[in-house]
């Protein structure tokens, strides 16, 4: 599996080019049944570019005939694509998958412009993404069930692996592509119809992932787009046409998705929010594990359910390594990431984000911890920007430890040894990654044993899985059973049929033949 933009593009030419796709509508469209169509709301909330603080679109507020007609159009279409052969999917997969290459980098921009990431981590979003569409163009394979010969005399069984019919998947804001491609290739590669409700912040790629699908040869309404916030996402959680949904955003939300989904008899899968923990061992190769803890709390501006949050420092470990973080944190180039060039960590995704972060750092001092580091980072009087902040002397009884911060802000914690790091970690509502940086394989493997998350990583900064393996948050940073991505994902939007036929291989003589 690799991905290499066919056309590299100049980075302004793709920047306009992108602009262009988002010119051609004067308000953001819905993508009801292969047409671009108005929302029936009129309210709409505003979508910036990050850098700069400009408003460069408006997301139409979604209301209940918005959904209604999406989910129409996805019921409609659902039993001829469902009888489509799983070959034949695949064959609009494969299609799709090129358009993907060939279209990587203005959807990198879009994302860029809209999320206000680096174009290098957009670039990752997508990429993580087309990973997800190389995957489901497996599906002949990976759909195929299990079958027995002979269970009993005369008697074969075997399993088939059914569509569900409309799923729904909703997105949060800070992988505009990625997660929302965890969600309907998967879906749809199955043989069911997909209706998307992207993240209001960041509407613009997901309508581009769409309208190349279209390209790819998709049938109408097998795939819809809708946008809005709240009222929109109770509208396809309750909808008595919807088999399943998908959601990844804050813990909070997914809880709720997950019980208004679950209380309408929908398979429900939510990923939440996250806390993620990183230790290092007295004997870690500091000088990669600095270059991996940066890039975990600080990559996508800490706006990643599995940045690095909280740093374990056990008894042992060189008070030097403190000081080499701190500087490679005041290192980093902080700026405009749709106008300057070697950009290393661009703004949160608007102005609530950037002031909640700095109040949580303020409060977090308040409370006696030292703030470490970038400081000699300006701040900008435009867009929104927060220095990335290293925050020392946090302790378990502070709000830090247990929230999640969304922003470019590290807590550290001393601890005395591995045993009571790992017991602080378990601690914590939620589950979703926990790193530790060691020489030691002891030392790993306990830590592997009795860390309580689904994404562990042994001297590796974000242990995000493949496509190919489930992202299998724990606790409060996932709702449901069967996780996105993999063949968790595969089983989550089909269903098992099992058949036992009974056929007497004596035909001949019973025929008289
Ligand atoms: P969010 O919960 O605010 O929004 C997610 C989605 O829910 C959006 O589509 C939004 O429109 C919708 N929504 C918002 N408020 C709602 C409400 N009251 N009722 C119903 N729907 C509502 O999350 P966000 O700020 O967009 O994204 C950041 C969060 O997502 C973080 O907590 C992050 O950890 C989490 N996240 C988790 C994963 C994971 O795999 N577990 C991956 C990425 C992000």
């Amino acid at each position: 599996m690799g991905l290499r933009p066919t056309k590299p593009g100049k980075s302004i030419r793709t920047m306009q080019q992108a602009t262009e796709f988002i010119g051609r509508f004067s308000h953001v469209p819905l993508l009801i049944g292969n047409q671009w169509v108005p929302s029936d709301g009129s309210g709409t909330t505003p979508v910036y570019n990050p850098s700069t603080g400009t408003e460069i679109a408006h997301t139409p507020l979604g209301v209940a005939s918005d959904v209604e007609k999406a989910i129409k159009a996805a019921r409609d279409a659902f039993p001829a694509w469902a009888a489509v052969p799983a070959p034949k999917r695949a064959d609009i997969l494969f299609r799709y998958r090129e358009l993907l290459l060939q279209h990587l980098e203005h959807i990198a921009w879009l994302i860029t412009l809209e999320n206000g990431k680096t174009i290098e981590e957009a670039r990752g979003d997508i990429r993580r993404g087309f990973e997800v569409v190389e995957f489901a163009c497996g599906i002949p394979h990976l759909a195929k069930g299990e079958n027995l010969g002979q269970l009993a005399p005369e008697i074969d069984g075997l399993t088939m692996r059914e569509p569900l019919g409309v799923c729904v998947g909703i997105s949060p804001f800070n992988f505009p592509a990625m997660v929302a491609m965890w969600m309907y290739p998967l879906a749809i590669a199955c043989g069911n119809t997909f209706v998307l409700k992207p993240s209001e912040k960041v509407p613009l790629t997901a309508l581009y992932l769409a309208n190349l699908f279209m390209e790819a040869g998709l049938p109408a309404g097998v795939f819809n787009v809708v946008h809005g916030g709240r009222k929109a996402v109770e509208a396809l959680c309750t909808h008595p046409d919807v088999a399943a949904v998908s959601f990844v955003g804050s813990s909070r939300i997914a809880l709720r998705v997950y019980q208004m989904g679950t209380s309408c008899g929908k398979r429900v899968q939510a990923g939440g929010g996250a806390k993620n923990v990183h230790i290092v061992m007295p004997d870690a190769d500091f000088e990669s594990a600095v270059r991996a803890i940066v890039g975990a709390a600080f990559g996508c501006a800490g706006q990643r359910c599995m940045a690095g949050s909280i740093l374990m420092i056990p008894q042992g470990t060189d008070a030097d390594f403190i000081q080499r973080l701190a500087a490679a944190i005041d290192d980093l180039a902080v700026g405009d990431t749709t106008a300057e060039e070697g950009v290393q960590m661009g703004p949160v995704i608007d102005g609530a984000a950037r002031d909640r972060i700095a109040h949580i750092v303020q409060c977090t001092v308040n409370q006696g911890a030292i703030a470490l580091g970038a400081e000699s980072t300006p701040p900008r009087p435009e867009g929104f920007f927060v220095q990335p902040t290293l925050l020392d002397g946090v302790t378990p009884a502070m709000d830090i430890f247990q929230q999640e911060v969304f922003g470019p802000v590290l807590s550290i914690v001393h601890t005395a040894t591995l045993d009571e790091s790992i017991r602080l970690a378990n601690s914590l509502p939620f589950g979703n990654g926990a790193t530790i940086y060691t020489s030691n394989g002891g030392a790993a493997r306990q830590f592997a044993r009795e860390i309580k998350c689904g994404m562990v990583g042994v001297n590796v900064g974000v242990p995000a899985p493949m496509a190919i393996f489930p992202f299998s948050g724990w606790n409060q940073s996932f709702y449901g059973d069967l996780h996105l991505q993999g063949t968790e994902g595969i089983m989550f939007y089909t269903r098992q049929k099992v058949l036992l036929s009974r056929w007497d291989t004596n035909y001949q003589r019973i025929n008289g033949w």
